[in-house]
């Protein structure tokens, strides 16, 4: 392999990047110079270097400011701490924050369950969620916030049923964004208005 189907292979791995994409990503790289590219890399690195994973919520954030490694949504007191948002990724979370309609706890999954697939556990971080309730006190609702699609809703059930126990047991509501958003929505790309309805006729 040389370094043109090297660096194709790594920017075939970004999210909804195909073959074709990613040789023009590199021939694009190709006709920079030299320093655009040392920049490139040196902000990769440092990126790297800066960002940190919350233990609570486990978005990745920027840590080189705070020095800890709670992000500034959990750490932050007016938060309400009443309800939590269980959602995919970090790009998702950003949507939710961004559009000021939720003012609660998050807890990022770290993927979506396929339909057909016998070692989920390997994939979403469901034991950790489920240690995050049973050690939240003040914990009355839990949105589950997925993407309209069958692995969206597939992830949905699964998430139900591997926490119905807890819920039942602490009496948690559990409901599910989705009656304001349409069937291929993926979270990160709803606006203010579809995340607010998506919201309010959570069931
Ligand atoms: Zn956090």
């Amino acid at each position: 392999m040389d370094s043109i189907d090297k660096l194709t292979e790594i920017f075939k791995e970004f999210p909804g990047i195909g073959e074709r994409q990613a040789r023009r990503f590199v021939y694009f790289l190709m006709f920079k110079n030299g320093e655009y590219a040392s920049n490139l890399s040196r902000l990769v690195l440092e990126l790297k270097k800066e960002v940190t994973q919350c233990k609570e919520c486990f978005r990745f954030f920027l840590a080189s400011k705070t020095k800890t490694n709670i992000c500034d949504i959990c750490s932050n007191p007016s938060i309400d701490t009443t309800m939590l948002m269980i959602i995919e990724k970090d790009s998702d979370l950003e949507s939710v924050q961004k559009s000021r309609v939720y003012s609660g706890k998050y807890f990022i999954l770290g993927g979506l369950v396929p339909i057909v697939e016998k070692t989920t556990k390997s994939r979403v971080r469901i034991e950790e969620l489920k240690n995050k309730i049973k050690n939240n006190a003040s914990l009355q609702e839990i949105i589950l916030a997925f993407s309209i699609s069958p692995q969206g809703d597939h992830t949905d059930q699964y998430v139900r049923s591997e926490l119905k126990e807890i819920v039942d047991l602490k009496k948690i509501k559990i409901s599910s964004l989705g009656k304001g958003l349409s069937t291929g929505t993926e979270l990160e790309y709803s606006d203010n208005d579809t995340l607010r309805n998506a919201l309010k006729n959570r069931q």
